[in-house]
């Protein structure tokens, strides 16, 4: 068994679709381990998103990340990375997500994809630790 860190963003949240993602993390069969509403500071955004610092967008992810709350949960079941990255589906909502996953079936633009999922078992570890310490 495999943890991942999950967060509903920013946009997720405001659009009420909280209870479908966590719904859908259920149905699949993965379980929750820890959840949690959680404003996110500037500090947690810049460690949490410390690969993309470089990256063009980086300013306006940060922006967007900290503008409301999150929902943060610790997901755990076999393959769980992978698992939530195929309900998830690709980053951009329309080229890459297809229809069925959480970004295809509700969102348009990338920024605005509305989850996050750790991307291999060693970013999950760092993930969590940075979001749940002592989990
Ligand atoms: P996440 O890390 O949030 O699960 P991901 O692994 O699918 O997403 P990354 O390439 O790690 O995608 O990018 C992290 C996040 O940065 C994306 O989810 C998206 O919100 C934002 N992002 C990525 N590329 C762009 C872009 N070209 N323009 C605007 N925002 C972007």
């Amino acid at each position: 068994s495999e943890r991942t860190l999950v967060l509903v963003k920013p946009d997720g949240v405001a659009r009420g679709l909280v209870g479908e993602v966590i719904s859908r993390i259920e149905r699949k069969g993965l379980k929750l381990v820890a959840l949690e509403l959680r404003k996110v500071t500037r500090e947690l955004a810049e460690q949490h998103y410390a690969e993309h610092a470089e990256r063009p967008f980086f300013g306006d992810l940060l922006e967007f990340i900290t503008s409301g709350p999150v929902v943060a949960a610790v997901v755990e079941g076999p393959r769980a990375v992978a698992a939530f990255r195929q309900l998830a589906g690709g980053t951009d909502p329309v080229e890459k997500a297809t229809p069925g996953t959480l970004r295809g079936d509700f969102g348009l633009e990338t920024q605005y994809n509305l989850v996050h999922g750790s991307d291999s078992a060693e970013s999950a570890k760092r993930e969590i630790d940075l979001w749940f310490a002592g989990l």
